[in-house]
């Protein structure tokens, strides 16, 4: 047989995933370990979200939807970007994906054409890169400056005729890094000076720790050229929903739209009336969740300082995203082997010699798991 797709054997695995996947079979196979590696909050959905999809299903909502999601849905998205964010938003302004990874993707695929660059700035998450590929453009990564995990202007060296989108995400995952308006305000400048459209990945806007989050397309001249990546997975322990969103000008929304017409139709049409119920419903779960994050983020923290670990500025999300001696990928796989202890080595976000540290488990779980790596240390 001729061989598959090339442009897929050249895209990596989701390191992610098959670590995660790789615990769970040890999992299975008897063995405690403690999986710190993937971004998933541990907490139950909210049960007001849960019921309403419960009784959407009831109702009988098992059919197809409007492609761009249920009306209500939007409106009530449409009304959050505009309150929350600043950026004028109408609902002819919104996509609804299942979850943001689909947002994200679709959105290079209706920005990208073949040959296209698209700038990401490292570390950064394992599935921006892929999704460029996948839809034809060539990833070009940049380093944020390594004292401060900022934009600074040596983003300008970066840039050629041919890019086309910068990536930003704001707090970051995998380092819990957030952009400053400074930072921000840099690409800003390089995206008009230089007709440039951003991305803009705010999943993690609501697990933020005493730094103020900005959405990019709030700042003077962003709002067209700009699509601001959202969903539900983090802010309201929803990701196995798989919904999320994207915002942007008519035009961009229309192609994003497009793809999605072809590929996914819309997003499962009771998980979005869970997404209704998220958004309009009571809000204090939100920060029930942040401030249990928050707790687990001293722990985790005050116990990276006693093993003389340095971190980069956990700031928002729930990572710690500490500096180790050695192979990061080695000092991983050795932390699993012998630690029970899973956790995402920074060569998967372009990055090596860090490692990522998911404190979405419990506290006696966070206790155990690093009770554990300092054995092995
Ligand atoms: N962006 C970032 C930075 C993430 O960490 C994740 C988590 N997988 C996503 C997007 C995708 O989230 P979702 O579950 O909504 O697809
Ligand atoms: N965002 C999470 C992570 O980085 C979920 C897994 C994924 O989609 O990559 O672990």
């Amino acid at each position: 047989m001729r061989p598959l797709s090339t442009k897929i054997a050249a895209i990596a695995p989701s390191a992610t995933i098959e670590i995660t996947d790789q615990a769970r079979k040890m999992q299975a196979a008897g063995i405690d370990v403690i999986s710190l590696s993937i971004g998933e909050p541990d907490f139950q959905t909210p049960a007001h979200i849960t019921e309403a999809c419960i009784n959407a299903l009831r109702r009988g909502e098992t059919h197809y939807a409007p492609g761009k999601g249920i009306p209500e849905l939007i409106s009530a998205i449409a009304e959050k970007i505009a309150q929350e964010n600043g950026i004028p938003c109408s609902p002819d302004q919104v996509v609804v994906g299942c979850g943001a990874k689909n947002s994200i993707y679709e959105t290079c695929e209706a920005v990208l054409s073949t040959g296209d660059e698209a700038i990401i700035l490292d570390p950064s998450w394992v599935s921006y890169e892929p999704c460029i590929q996948i839809a034809g453009g060539i990833p070009v990564h940049h380093p944020l400056d390594p004292g401060n995990f900022q934009v600074n202007d040596t983003l300008l060296e970066k840039i050629t005729k041919k890019t086309r989108m910068i990536i930003v995400n704001s707090p970051s995952n995998p380092s819990g890094a957030i952009l400053s308006r400074e930072s921000l305000q840099l690409v800003a400048d390089i995206c008009q000076d230089h007709d440039i459209i951003a991305l803009s990945d705010e999943i993690y806007e609501k697990l933020v720790y005493g730094k103020r989050h900005y959405s990019l397309a709030s700042f003077p001249g962003m709002e067209d050229r700009t699509i601001t990546i959202n969903g539900f997975s983090k802010a309201y322990a929803m990701t196995g929903w798989r919904l999320g969103y994207a915002v942007s000008s008519k035009e961009i929304i229309n192609y994003i739209n497009r793809v999605q017409q072809h590929t996914i139709s819309h997003p499962t049409t009771f998980s979005m009336y869970g997404g209704i119920a998220a958004l309009k419903g009571p809000q204090q779960c939100i920060e029930d969740m942040r401030a249990e994050f928050e707790r687990r983020r001293s722990f985790v923290l005050r116990r990276m300082d006693e093993l003389g670990l340095s971190y980069a500025p956990a700031d928002g999300a729930f990572y710690a995203y500490v500096q180790v001696n050695g192979n990061d990928k080695e000092v991983a796989s050795r932390w699993l082997k012998e630690a029970h202890v899973a956790v995402t080595h920074g060569s998967a976000f372009n990055h090596p010699g860090w490692i990522r540290i998911s404190y979405a488990a419990s506290m006696e779980r966070l206790k155990e798991a690093l009770d554990r790596i300092s054995s092995v240390l």
